[in-house]
């Protein structure tokens, strides 16, 4: 099996969200105003998280910058969130209807969107919290690498549109080389917590992220881990009909519901001009890193 993977290197990105639109575009996917557009919310990412019709975003990470220098009022961090192409996928370990499986020729975990029955336990599993739904009868809609584009002998799509070079593609041993030489050189200009992401992480990633401020300013969860449960079903599918399979599964998962990794989703009220993460209440951010400008 092919190993690739794509290098995002955020210290060189300028979130000009090209990667966004080329993806739409390669993919046909829509841009619906109620989806993807919304009122300032303190911060320039939109839209706000991934959605049935939207594979991709660019994260936004708004800080105050460093007072004593005039280029750095504010500190600016960006984010690749989409699927990262795990080694050992958990959405296609508890997909009971083989819609997700690892493509050869990539390493990459692509979609049969005509497999899937729309139970949503890849969002469950995912440690990553990826995948979303479109359509009446939810059809999973996430990340697939590009296959077809990758079998003709092109980069994925988001890949080929980066004018920066912040997006690269190949093999995954050659991307991981790239990226420690860069964190080596940003280290070296004096950002300590520069750091590689996806090399051992979850045994591996297909999506190498040059982290410039850490993981968290750029989207990262620090400890990623699979649901147990994802696991469990793995061991049990050679011994359990599919059709079975299926529904204990399904009972099993109804009770697992909601547990798995979820990004905060957070809101920002103009008013007192806090980003408030809703589902605990707590004040995560005041002012969008732009206060003291002239
Ligand atoms: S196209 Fe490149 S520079 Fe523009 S937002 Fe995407 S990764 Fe960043
Ligand atoms: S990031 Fe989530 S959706 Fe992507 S391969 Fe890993 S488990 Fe699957
Ligand atoms: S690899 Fe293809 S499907 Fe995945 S984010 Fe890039 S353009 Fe979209």
């Amino acid at each position: 099996m092919a190993d690739l993977a794509i290098l995002f290197d955020a210290s060189r990105c300028s979130a000009c969200k090209g990667c966004q639109v080329a993806c739409k575009c390669w993919n046909g996917l829509p841009s619906p105003t109620e989806k993807n557009v919304q009122s300032f919310t303190g911060s320039y990412q939109s839209p706000l998280d991934l959605n049935g019709d939207t594979r991709l975003i660019i994260s936004f990470d708004e800080a105050a910058g460093d007072p004593d220098t005039q280029w750095n009022r504010v500190r600016w961090a960006f984010g690749r969130r989409s699927c990262q192409h795990c080694s050992n996928p958990a959405c296609a370990s508890i997909c009971p209807s083989g819609a997700l499986s690892v493509e050869e020729s990539t390493g990459f975990v692509t979609v049969t969107e005509d497999k899937c029955i729309g139970c949503k336990y890849c969002s469950t599993a995912c440690p990553f919290d990826v995948p979303r739904y479109h359509g009446k009868k939810p059809k999973i809609n996430k990340c697939t690498g590009c296959p077809e584009r990758v079998a003709n002998g092109r980069t994925p799509a988001c890949v080929q549109t980066c004018q920066p070079e912040a997006l690269k593609f190949g093999d995954r041993e050659e991307m991981l080389a790239l990226g420690k030489e860069r964190v080596a050189y940003l280290q070296a200009k004096g950002f300590k917590d520069a750091v590689l992401y996806g090399e051992n992480e979850l045994d591996g990633l297909h999506v190498i992220t040059v982290a410039k401020y850490g993981l968290t300013p750029h989207g990262l969860p620090v400890d990623p881990q699979i649901n147990p449960f994802a696991e469990l079903v793995d061991i049990a599918k050679p011994v359990i009909a599919l059709a079975a399979g299926a529904t204990v599964v399904g009972l099993a998962t109804s009770f697992l519901t909601g547990v798995g990794y979820k990004q905060p989703q957070l809101r920002y009220d103009v008013t007192t001009k806090e980003t408030i993460d809703e589902t605990t209440g707590t004040v995560v951010k005041v002012g969008n890193g732009q206060e003291g400008e002239e």
